[in-house]
């Protein structure tokens, strides 16, 4: 934990934990992102709040969840962060108080600067149990009493909410979109490590067959994934455009941006202003 006072430098390295539902959310949300922040020299850490055993149409839970592991290890390798994934069955996540603890256990030894996580607005139950808990957890991980035997934090740390593929029915316009074009291969590279769910299980559950990609050769994927980020996931729209203007200047030329991944504030945690969170969140360039 480097904060005391958010009087941070430019040379000063963050803690940031993304906190997703399953072993593909944070890389798929915020990959880009977080490549950002791991080239600059940033600590990121993913966490899996369930074992993601149900995301697959021909395997077993078993199974699915032993390969799942292997993917989670192959992200860790081309990223370069920490990830941990909790035993919890997917699709059953419940916001409990034993989990709340496990939630506040893993900001408090990640000594958290920032923490990102689903919005409770999310299409499936297990992000929006995710989100609760880590609401929940956003200002008990200051209270010593809570969960004693683990060192509580004296600074609390910035939440944000990491957009998936719903927008917030209560916003016109995106409050935070980071422009990830120039790491949008590396993203590809990353998420290419989910073969079961980015091949066969997405594509079956969406009802959306791939075509023109040749699954045995890498370079065929990742070109793909590529192009997918463009096209469905990651696409500058309108809306990002006050968002884009706001954290990056009116000089930056938008017409360069290919994708964009994006956040929100969330009102619980530490609240700073646009500068401290550039400082915190150090990816607008
Ligand atoms: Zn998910």
């Amino acid at each position: 934990m480097l904060l005391c006072s958010y009087s941070l430098s430019s040379q000063d390295k963050c803690n940031i934990l993304v906190i997703g539902a399953h072993p593909d959310d944070c890389e798929l949300i915020t990959g880009g992102t977080s490549s950002k922040l791991i080239q600059k020299g940033h600590k990121v850490k993913f966490v899996s709040m369930t074992n993601g055993n149900k995301g697959h149409h021909i395997h077993n839970t078993e199974t699915i969840e032993r390969i799942r592991k292997k993917e989670v290890e192959e992200v860790k390798k081309r990223l370069g962060c920490e990830y941990e994934v909790l035993n919890n069955n997917d699709g059953e996540l419940i916001a409990t108080l034993e989990l709340r603890n496990e939630v506040i256990r893993l900001i408090r030894e990640w000594e958290a600067d920032l923490v990102i996580t689903h919005p409770n607005y999310d299409y499936h139950p297990d992000h929006r149990h995710t989100s609760t808990l880590v609401q929940d957890a956003a200002f008990m991980v200051t209270v010593p009493l809570a969960n004693p035997t683990i060192p509580i934090l004296r600074n609390n740390p910035v939440f944000l909410y990491m957009l998936g593929r719903l927008d917030n029915p209560n916003r016109k316009e995106t409050e935070i979109a980071i422009d990830i074009t120039s790491v949008l291969k590396q993203k590809a590279h990353v998420v290419d490590s989910h073969f079961s769910q980015m091949y066969e299980w997405l594509p079956w559950i969406n009802q959306k067959p791939l075509n023109n990609v040749d699954i045995d050769s890498q370079s065929s994927r990742e070109s793909y994934l590529y192009n997918y980020f463009i096209e469905e996931r990651n696409k500058v729209a309108d809306k990002d455009i006050p968002a884009l203007k706001r954290w990056y200047g009116e000089s930056k030329d938008f017409k360069e941006i290919k994708a964009v991944e994006r956040y929100e504030i969330c009102p619980f945690g530490k609240q700073v202003s646009d500068s401290e969170l550039k400082v915190l969140f150090p990816v607008f360039d």
